[in-house]
């Protein structure tokens, strides 16, 4: 299952190749991971050396100078894969590479981007708490200044790569509780006195990709690494969101593919009655639905994506399709559990994964709710 217009050379090149390396170096291991809940490292170097890393870093800064149609289809095919996979070297690109890519200086760019796009540096981005999720405006973690420092305690939860990552853009408080302007941004090196990995959760799906506490206790570090202005880090957090949500959209898209290709290729298969199981028009039916909502989140997907690379605002667009593609992967997948039966329940066949990494894409980077929050106050605006 392909888009139906034409993919430019580049991105037909990037799916070939990450489709190529998936098949390779992912797929023989996805369930020794998913089962040890082993976040593969050194796969993550190798995806560097693929450009992976930073996709959308400017070549300047050591990354591919790709735009977000080539990265859509980068995630959606390691997706189709694993899913875990493709979370990881998405919060690494759109979160925390991405937001040092569009907030940071001139200096800043060059002191982290390289390192992070070559992949020798993973990246985290710290934004939820344990009692601020959705309401993140309402965080606890602070940075109250001391001379030329800033001076962090809080934790962070949640986070992707939250032990293994070596370089965090953190979201901390700077002014009062609650107001938009009271948060700013701070990249914090791993090594940085008084900044520790905590908790690693044991999650229902993408089990292969970490996700664990930041802690903050007197973690002391140079106002030189404050991104932007004081006060306008949720401002850029939500931002960074805006371009963060059209990978889990990727990341929906990829893994409804998956389970999709895999329900047709076995309702061929299965026979019962004495008929392939296709023949059923319950079952076609089936397969009918998923088609189209699959097709329907790759036009939304696209037109984010497209939007974004054109520099347009496209905050209602990338809800939408990070809304529309996610509840799209949950239904694709349960139906391809069904279409499956018994099979479908066990670990021997894939879409019993593809069940339970889906149920992520409605909650990670805003829940379905929150998108929808985004969606209606857009159009009521407009
Ligand atoms: C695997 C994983 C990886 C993650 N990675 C990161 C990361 O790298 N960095 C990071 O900062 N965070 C990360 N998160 C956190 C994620 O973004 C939050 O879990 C998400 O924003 C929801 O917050 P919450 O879990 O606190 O749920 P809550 O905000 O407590 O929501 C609970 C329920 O209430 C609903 N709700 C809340 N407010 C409203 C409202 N106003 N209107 C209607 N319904 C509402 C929600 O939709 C949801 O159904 C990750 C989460 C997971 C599970």
């Amino acid at each position: 299952m392909q888009p139906h217009f034409q993919e430019s050379e580049s991105t037909h090149m990037v799916r070939q190749t990450v489709r190529d390396f998936a098949e390779k170096q992912i797929r023989p291991h996805v369930m020794e991971w998913d089962e040890a809940q082993t976040f593969p490292r050194p796969l993550f170097h190798q995806l560097g050396e693929l450009g992976l890393m930073g996709v959308l870093v400017p070549e300047a800064y050591g990354g591919s100078g790709l735009g977000y149609l080539e990265y859509v289809a980068a995630i959606e095919e390691l997706a189709q894969v694993c899913g875990s996979i493709g979370l990881s070297m998405a919060a690494h690109n759109s979160l925390c590479t991405g937001h040092i890519l569009q907030f940071g200086s001139e200096e800043q760019k060059m002191r982290w981007l390289p390192k992070l796009a070559s992949g020798e540096h993973l990246g985290a981005w710290g934004l939820t708490e344990a009692n601020t999720g959705s309401d993140a405006l309402r965080m606890q973690c602070v940075a109250k200044r001391e001379g030329d420092d800033w001076v962090i305690n809080g934790a962070k939860n949640w986070i992707t790569h939250g032990i293994s990552g070596d370089i965090a853009v953190v979201l901390a408080r700077t002014g009062d509780l609650g107001d938009s302007h009271g948060i700013s941004a701070f990249v914090v090196e791993r090594g940085t006195p008084g900044f520790s990995g905590g908790k690693k959760e044991n999650k229902l799906g993408m089990r292969a990709s970490e996700t664990a506490e930041m802690i903050f206790q007197d973690c002391r570090i140079h106002d030189s690494q404050r991104l932007g202005d004081v006060g306008d880090g949720f401002i850029q957090a939500m931002k960074v969101l805006d371009g963060g949500r059209i990978s889990i959209a990727a990341l929906s898209l990829g893994i409804a593919k998956g389970a999709y290709k895999a329900a047709v290729q076995y309702s061929k298969e299965r026979e019962q009655f004495g008929q392939a199981i296709a023949n059923f028009q319950a079952i076609a039916f089936k397969l009918a639905d998923m088609a189209t909502r699959i097709e329907a989140a790759e036009l939304l997907t696209l037109q984010a994506a497209d939007m974004k690379n054109r520099g347009k605002k496209m905050t209602k667009e990338s809800a939408m399709a990070k809304y529309y593609a996610s509840e799209a992967s949950v239904f694709c997948s349960n139906e391809a559990v069904q279409i499956f039966g018994g099979y479908g329940y066990t670990k021997d066949f894939p879409v019993e994964k593809f069940y339970r990494d889906c149920k992520l894409c409605t909650i990670g980077e805003g829940t379905s709710e929150i998108q929808k929050l985004v969606i209606s106050r857009s159009v009521l605006n407009a």
